[in-house]
């Protein structure tokens, strides 16, 4: 796990064991927040080890962003803190939430320890505010990559926490292509000094709204390819030929597995524009 200062108290935790996903931790006189918590038991305590031992600075409260896996299942590792998250993250962890865990557990035996920890407090619309010390946690919903998914601004600081609302690919198989648009179009002009993405490199002030662009530049793309597509009579799997390049996107992030991400947006939205029933999304 690879950790480092974005602000004098704001910490980046990124994952190497899977997709780059990210944590953060915002570091007060009276205790810690964080927000996220990885996938794997090592890295959710060694998290809690460098917050609580070495700083000194135990966890107050844990945000869950969204209830997918990567970004959840550390939180049973902070007991003791008040974990918060949008009212649908409540829910889908409590039915997709404890159905995935099971699966999970049967392949991935390092699982084992996991349990799903369902959020303390909720919000449904308009904004939540988490003062502890001398931060402001500002929370609002941001759905589009899930239903449920929401974006954490450290007021002091400026530095927003996007979860998966940006990351290296935009990704709305388990969410809604429009809600994401809207989502996007939402963090425009924010005056943000560092936006960490849910998986991959933090975003530095000069480049934010560039990304923001760039990412609704490609689900316009995407989606005039797969109405090009529809139009002519193609089938999902001539979708294929489309590559993430064409729609202004790199292959590299992630490890390469940013293709497999534009891949499924594709067949997403191709069913989606046919009214099919779409298949079960890989959730990231
Ligand atoms: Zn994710």
């Amino acid at each position: 796990m690879q950790r480092e200062r974005v602000a004098d108290d704001i910490y980046v935790f990124t994952s190497e064991l899977y997709a780059q996903v990210t944590a953060g931790a915002i570091i007060t006189p009276e205790g810690s927040i964080l927000i996220d918590t990885l996938v794997f038991p090592e890295e959710a305590r060694a998290i809690r080890s460098f917050l609580e031992t070495r700083l000194n600075c135990p966890v107050r409260y844990v945000i869950n962003t969204h209830y997918h896996a990567d970004h959840t299942y550390g939180t049973c590792f902070f007991d003791g803190a008040q974990v918060v998250s949008h009212i649908r993250c409540y829910d889908l962890l409590e039915t997709r939430g404890q159905d995935g865990l099971r699966l999970a557990q049967q392949s991935t035996p390092e699982l084992r320890d996991i349990e799903i920890v369902l959020p303390h407090m909720v919000f449904e619309s308009g904004t939540m505010s988490i003062h502890l010390g001398n931060k402001t946690v500002e929370l609002w919903h941001s759905p589009g990559h899930s239903p449920d998914a929401i974006v954490c601004l450290v007021k002091e600081d400026r530095v927003l926490f996007a979860s998966d609302t940006l990351m290296p690919v935009p990704y709305f198989v388990d969410g809604s292509y429009n809600d994401l648009i809207l989502s996007l179009n939402a963090l425009r002009n924010g005056g943000y000094e560092n936006v960490v993405q849910g998986h991959g490199e933090v975003i530095l002030r000069g480049e934010v709204e560039e990304k923001i662009q760039g990412d609704l530049e490609y689900l316009e793309i995407i989606r005039s390819h797969v109405e090009k597509a529809i139009r002519k009579g193609k089938t999902l799997h001539d979708l294929n030929h489309i590559s993430i390049e064409s729609c202004g996107k790199s292959r590299i992030p992630l490890n390469g597995l940013v293709q497999e991400l534009h891949r499924a947006n594709l067949y997403t939205l191709y069913q989606e524009i046919q009214g099919q029933a779409i298949q079960e999304p890989r959730l990231v």
